[in-house]
């Protein structure tokens, strides 16, 4: 039987370069995927739907959630996202390490239902940083970018419930340690006590 795959939480606030961070992991390894979300926010210029995210409407969102059809789901900054469950269980059991880039309550729910799942809580080297980010990327509002600085001040507080925590200044150097992260989580003694016998 195949090793099942595990589930690689990333959470971080906003802006802190999550998905770029999980990019480079993902050219670095083979045995990784990554879970395409849907939400419904719409999309950003340069955002592609099936590949950032899937973009439904507010009903088929509740309708999935109804349904079951979601591992995760939470509302962030007046929009839901979720993660659709049947993908992710299909990855797993064909060993692939599945990456959620998903908020502190969605991860609070995975690691409820998966305890083994490995958490990292991804930080910019400081806040004003992340202010001049998320105000280079250009896609916000002011108003939003006001919204999301709050939300991060409030997301990192729940920092402690996270295994690991990446500060990602240099790309390269981020994308090394996420990936020795994952290599370590197979390493783990319920992953390996099976040698033992
Ligand atoms: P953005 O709108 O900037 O793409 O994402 C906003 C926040 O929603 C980010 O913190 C991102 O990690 C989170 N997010 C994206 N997809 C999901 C999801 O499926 N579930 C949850 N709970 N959060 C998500």
């Amino acid at each position: 039987m195949k090793r099942k795959g595990k589930l690689i939480i990333v959470s971080g606030p906003s802006g802190v370069g999550k998905s770029t961070l999980i990019e480079e992991t993902m050219k670095m390894r083979d045995d990784l995927c990554f879970s395409t979300s849907v939400t419904t926010r719409s999309p950003r210029p340069g955002e592609v739907d099936g590949e950032d995210y899937f973009f439904i409407t507010p009903s088929r969102f509740a309708e999935m959630a109804e349904n079951n059809e979601l591992l995760e789901h939470a509302t962030y900054v007046g929009n839901s996202y979720g993660t659709p469950r049947a993908y992710v269980e299909e990855k797993q059991a064909d060993g692939w390490n599945v990456v959620l880039d998903i908020e502190v309550q969605g991860a609070a729910q995975v690691k409820e239902k998966e305890p083994d799942a490995v958490s990292v809580f991804v930080v910019s080297p400081s806040l004003e940083e992340l202010e001049k980010r998320l105000t280079g990327r250009g896609t916000e509002s002011p108003e939003k970018i006001r919204e999301r600085l709050e939300r991060a001040r409030e997301e990192y507080k729940q920092a402690h419930k996270y295994q690991y925590i990446i500060v990602n200044g240099d790309l390269h150097a981020a994308a090394e340690e996420l990936s020795a992260i994952i290599t370590a989580s197979h390493c783990l003694y319920e992953d390996r006590k099976n040698y033992l016998n």
